[in-house]
């Protein structure tokens, strides 16, 4: 296999053999595929296995894979020059855009990552109330900035080091982690530190231990007490911007943030980060304020084309129901077919990202009931499914992606394929 032969090479050259460790495949075992080439709703590996891809590049192929009108503006852009340090028009239609389709985001800033519009967006909180401490939930992911570090999912969660070595204590004295879906949690924090919280970040939906999304009441109280106490109040839509919806998960669920983090769907695929949102907090940046923040690449004439085509072809009527409808298939398939074999099994969905837990409980909105799921059944089902073509993530912690390229063969391979594991997992 091919694919394993390059994983033995990869190892003595690069940690782990990969650049990003979830997808050293460590949370269900076994090779990584390494992928040759990506087209639709398909990944192709180095041995020539075809895919049906629920990873999407972890959320950004919100259109599938190679789509032609990405392409297209990517290869314009690129015949233009690929990086000039100088302000281009398509970085204001970029702002502008944002503006347009997110009205809470009033002014924007791009930078390159997801990680960075966090660290970014509570630099500026900081810097604006002139306070340190700030709130996060535990299995929560914002990137892997050392403040953000602390009780962290996805591949922090999946590798057993929610605090990594390396973060000085230091450095994370001002993180207070809350427990998702719970206001009470993050009153009591409020109630003990009542002026020192700068922000509370949050997933608007949880996708970083699964897919999790917010009991009602839960972002509204979040709203209601950062104003009771003048914290600000920043919703990171790295992964559900453009996914749950058009106006993101704020438009969703009619949440006003104070600042908005972007990543993965804005970049079409190109590495792109943006944070936004009320004028007078980021007029507080450099060179306007005092808060300082800058990048070489950022705000890339080739990401930003690549972002705009994207963001333009979002637009269309109609597609965020599509896309939706496709989801709420998928997962209900999932859980008709391992209910055929006998099987307990929770389902999630929210727009194209959905989740599914080998649990007892009907549902599934709290992170113990998350890290209580049945992993060796997840484990197994994994592979069964990879051996017949789909993959999934490899992480019972991430949420599914599904885009527009997905049809219905692809989603019926799917769920052929569940309907077999699951009678395998029975046995
Ligand atoms: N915030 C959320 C909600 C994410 O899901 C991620 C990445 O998965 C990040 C931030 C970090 O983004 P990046 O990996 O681009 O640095």
């Amino acid at each position: 296999m091919h694919s394993a032969r390059l994983f033995e090479q990869a190892r003595h050259a690069i940690p782990g053999g990969v650049n990003s460790p979830v997808r050293a495949f460590n949370g269900v075992g076994g090779t990584p595929r390494f992928i040759e080439r990506a087209d639709g709703a398909y990944l192709y590996d180095v041995d020539g296995k075809a895919y049906v891809d629920y990873i999407g590049s972890w959320g950004p192929m919100l259109l599938g894979h190679n789509h032609p009108l990405i392409k297209q503006a990517v290869l314009e852009a690129v015949e233009r020059g690929l990086s000039y340090g100088a302000p281009t028009a398509i970085e204001v239609e970029m702002a502008e855009t944002l503006q347009r389709l997110m009205p809470s985001m009033e002014m924007s800033r791009m930078v390159n990552s997801g990680t960075e519009a966090t660290m970014s967006a509570i630099r500026l909180a900081r810097g604006y109330t002139g306070r340190d401490k700030f709130i996060k939930f535990e299995g929560c992911y914002h990137g892997h900035a050392d403040a953000l570090l602390v009780k962290a999912g996805s591949g922090a969660l999946t590798l057993g080091q929610p605090s990594s070595p390396g973060v000085p204590a230091d450095f994370v004295k001002h993180t207070l982690t809350c427990t998702f879906n719970d206001l009470a949690s993050v009153e009591a924090a409020f109630a003990d530190y009542p002026i020192e919280i700068a922000c509370v970040i949050v997933e608007p939906v949880a996708g970083n231990m699964n897919c999790i999304p917010p009991e009602p009441g839960f972002l509204e109280g979040l709203r209601a007490l950062c104003d009771e106490y003048g914290a600000l109040l920043i919703l990171d839509e790295v992964m559900t911007g453009f996914r749950v919806g058009l106006q993101g998960a704020q438009g969703h669920y009619g949440i006003r943030p104070d600042l908005t983090t972007l990543g993965k769907i804005i970049g079409g695929g190109m590495p792109v980060g943006a944070f936004g949102g009320r004028r007078e907090v980021m007029e507080y940046l450099a060179p306007v304020g005092p808060v300082y923040q800058a990048g070489t690449l950022s705000g890339n004439p080739v990401a930003m084309a690549a972002g705009l085509a994207m963001l333009k072809a979002i637009q269309q009527p109609g597609l965020y129901e599509a896309l939706a409808d496709k989801t709420r298939r998928i997962a209900e398939g999932l859980k008709q077919a391992a209910e055929r074999h006998g099987i307990p099994l929770a389902i999630t969905h929210v727009g194209g990202m959905f989740g599914f837990f080998f649990s007892r409980e009907p549902s599934v909105s709290r992170f113990e009931q998350v890290t209580a799921c049945d992993m060796s059944a997840f484990r197994r089902f994994y592979h069964l499914m990879l051996e017949q073509g789909v993959y999934l993530a490899p992480s019972a912690y991430e949420a599914g992606f599904v885009s527009l390229a997905h049809g219905d063969a692809e989603i019926e391979k799917t769920l052929h394929a569940a309907d077999l594991a699951f009678a395998q997992l029975r046995n």
